[in-house]
């Protein structure tokens, strides 16, 4: 790959395809794989990841919002999509764009088969999410009684999946209470198969999810954080390969004298003589302000440049003091290594929010070793 000439967001899909198979490799044969890519494909662009995935038949795609579902449909996505936080005043787009919503509570059960009736949709597929201690999103398992008498006044819909999401899959101190979520999905699942009179799909796990839990894979897993290189451990870390590699040049190098300061506010006083280099990244390319003073770094020619002073909106400052570099000269943010969870950790953030604060105005290119 050609040294980066400016702010460039390096995506390696056959890093995507490693990532993928090593996941893959833990399922069943029969297990079907959902590859979530909301937030713009945690960064990545969700349309050419999902296209890339959809080539090597992932079985089903969700994103969070009905927008993101319309920007897959768009750019030539055909297998079905999940949409996990549909909100109401979408739900005609969501049909014109055959999306598939999660269907949380009462309210969004009984609008959802207003607007789907409206429509004359018959047997439209929807998925049930149920609250099992994540106590975010879903139907609590006393509701099952009423969803389905509810269900049973309408023909407009008809329930694909069963699913729930874990609340510390990763987390292995919490075992107990994820192996007690899992009983009651299963037992949630049982009531509700058994009531309806057919079998829907049931899914729990996310990508920590099928690491630790294999017995709670069900009909299917959604994987995200997994698919884009991050395991939530060192362990799995190692199995991954991180897809993005976060890119810029040193757009200029100054000599900063004892006593001088450097940034906004003038944050960082110098006690000694320092060089700098200007970086054309800043908090809205998603280099936020708590990477600031001291905490976050980059690398240059492999070597550790601090952020000194505040982040500014378009630019950093890092010090090159003891690195032989030019203006010009390449300098990675994130990427093999230092990877983007080694960058997180340090203001205290987790790979999941760095990647996707990534902001539309970085360039994405996509390459395929
Ligand atoms: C985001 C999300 C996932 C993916 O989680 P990862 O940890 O990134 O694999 C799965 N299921 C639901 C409901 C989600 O919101």
């Amino acid at each position: 790959m050609a040294k980066a000439q400016e702010t460039v967001l390096e995506i390696d899909l056959k890093a995507l395809k490693y990532n993928f198979e090593y996941l893959k490799s833990k399922l069943q044969a029969n297990t079907n794989f959902l590859a979530v890519v909301k937030a713009f494909g945690y960064g990545s662009d969700a349309c050419e990841i999902a296209k890339y995935l959809q080539d090597l038949n992932v079985n089903y795609f969700a994103v969070a919002y009905t927008n993101e579902g319309v920007a897959l449909r768009k750019a030539g996505i055909t297998q079905p999509i999940l949409v996990l936080h549909p909100q109401t005043i979408n739900f005609k787009s969501l049909i014109e764009h055959c999306l598939e919503p999660s269907i949380y509570n009462a309210k969004i059960l009984n609008e959802f088969i207003t607007v789907a009736s409206a429509e004359k949709q018959t047997e439209y597929p929807i998925h049930i999410k149920f609250n099992t201690g994540l106590n975010r999103l879903g139907f609590s398992d006393d509701a099952v009684e009423s969803i389905i008498s509810k269900l049973k006044t309408s023909e407009a819909v008809k329930v694909k999946s069963i699913f729930s999401h874990l609340a510390a899959s990763e987390d292995l101190n919490e075992k107990e209470f994820t192996l007690n979520q899992i009983e009651t999905f299963k037992q949630i699942a049982d009531n509700f198969t058994n009531q309806i009179g057919y079998k829907p799909i049931l899914h729990a796990c996310n990508t920590s999810g099928v690491l630790n839990y294999p017995e709670a894979h069900f009909d299917m897993v959604r994987c995200g954080i997994g698919l884009y290189g991050f395991g939530n451990s060192e362990k799995e870390n190692q199995h991954l390969k991180p897809i993005g590699t976060l890119k810029t040049v040193i757009s200029q190098i100054h000599t900063i004298k004892e006593g001088d300061s450097v940034g906004y506010n003038r944050a960082f006083k110098s006690d000694s003589v320092l060089k700098t280099a200007t970086l054309p990244i800043g908090h809205a390319d998603g280099i936020g302000r708590h990477y600031g003073n001291g905490k976050g770094f980059v690398t240059v020619h492999g070597q550790k440049a601090p952020i000194i002073g505040n982040v500014c909106m378009d630019m950093i400052m890092v010090n090159i003091t003891n690195i032989d570099c030019k203006e010009g000269d390449e300098v990675i943010v994130f990427g093999e290594n230092p990877t983007a969870e080694d960058v997180a950790v340090t203001a205290n953030s987790i790979s999941y929010e760095i990647i996707t604060s990534i902001s539309q105005r970085v360039k994405r290119i996509y390459i395929s070793k």
